[in-house]
């Protein structure tokens, strides 16, 4: 039994990374500032006595005592990373040295949630680990980029300087029970706009593409990435290598839904990826891992979710 600490516990990928630790049997500190993330993630687990919830900001130091700590602090939807982006650099960026100078003091091992957003609108695909990406450094988008980038090249130095035990997983696209319906991301957005019966909005011709990985696969590759032997730090590649384009999971959730919503257009973000695709072969190797949940099946489980919610 080990003690976990998860920040950005209470959100989306937090709260069932939380969920399976203290299935294993873990202790697990949960912190949050609940910015994007809720309790009622967690509600289900404050009655075990092995989970604490702590509200607590990462851009400010934490005193704790832990074996391992899992970094998913960060608001990952573009509407909400874009809201404070200043707050979003911050959360990033000194997050990741708070959480780093605590791994450092109780020599403790640390995962962070790196990002396929750190390869930008990319010129090779599919993306592999040693891709260093194209981001604009000063766009609507560069809080978040940049700021994940940092982080890597933080936990990088600190495993240099420090000799510190790290671990960097870049994660595509994920989705599944608890994101949050206004969370702005594309599978929670069209699947509330369809069960509700409202226009489904297509941002661009739709034919821009990314990967989905069910939330199962994502927590499993999380926990087998952290179980690597010292000195393996990855960065690697975790998502599912199926490929859509915008529209077509516009179509799969009309028809998965029975919803008759209509597709409408709305304007193409800035530096908004065309593509995007990762090459999961480390994880295949190294981690003796791939997804097993297809799109359509995580689709449906996921309607399933946000239909109960929506009632
Ligand atoms: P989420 O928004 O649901 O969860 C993020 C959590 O971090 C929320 O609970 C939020 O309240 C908390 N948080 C934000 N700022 C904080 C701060 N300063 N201090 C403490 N807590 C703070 O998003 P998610 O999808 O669960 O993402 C979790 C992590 O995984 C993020 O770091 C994200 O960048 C990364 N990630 C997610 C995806 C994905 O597709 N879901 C893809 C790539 C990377
Ligand atoms: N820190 C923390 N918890 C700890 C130890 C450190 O939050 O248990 C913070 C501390 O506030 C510091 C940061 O982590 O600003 C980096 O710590 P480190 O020891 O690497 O650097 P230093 O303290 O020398 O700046
Ligand atoms: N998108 C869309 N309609 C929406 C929300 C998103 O067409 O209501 C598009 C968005 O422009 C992007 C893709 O879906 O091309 C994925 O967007 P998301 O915000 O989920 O993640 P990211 O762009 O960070 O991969």
């Amino acid at each position: 039994m080990q003690r976990i600490l998860i920040t950005g516990g209470a959100g989306f990928l937090g709260s069932h990374l939380c969920e399976r630790l203290l299935e294993q049997g873990h202790e697990v500190l949960c912190v949050d500032n609940f910015y994007t993330g809720r309790r009622q993630n967690v509600a289900h687990l404050v009655d075990n006595p092995r989970f604490e919830l702590m509200r607590h900001d990462v851009t400010f130091p934490l005193y704790v005592e832990v074996d391992a700590i899992y970094n998913l602090a960060c608001p990952a939807s573009p509407v909400h990373y874009q809201f404070d982006p200043v707050q979003t650099t911050k959360t990033s960026v000194h997050g990741a040295i708070n959480m780093l100078g605590l791994a450092k003091r109780v020599r403790a091992r640390i995962l962070q949630a790196s990002t396929s957003e750190v390869y930008g609108d990319p010129e090779v695909h599919p993306q592999r680990e040693e891709y260093w990406g194209r981001v604009n450094p000063i766009g609507p988008r560069s809080c978040y980029d940049e700021g994940k980038r940092c982080a890597e090249t933080l936990f990088f130095d600190y495993f240099r300087q420090h000799a510190l035990d790290i671990k960097v997983a870049r994660i595509f696209n994920t989705y599944g029970p608890r994101m949050h319906p206004n969370d702005g991301r594309v599978v929670s957005n069209f699947i509330v706009q369809a069960l509700q019966g409202k226009d489904i909005t297509i941002f661009g011709d739709g034919n821009q593409t990314r990967s989905f990985c069910y939330v199962d696969d994502l927590i499993e590759a999380m926990i087998r990435l952290m179980g690597t032997e010292k000195g393996f730090t990855g960065p690697v590649n975790i998502g599912n290598p199926g490929e859509f384009t915008i529209r077509q999971l516009a179509e799969l959730v009309i028809e998965l839904t029975g919803a008759k919503s209509k597709l409408i257009s709305m304007p193409l973000p800035t530096d908004d990826p065309k593509q995007r695709q990762p090459d999961i072969g480390l994880a295949r190797s190294k981690l003796q891992w791939e997804p097993k949940v297809p799109l359509v099946e995580g689709l449906k489980r996921t309607i399933a979710y946000f239909a109960a919610l929506l009632k």
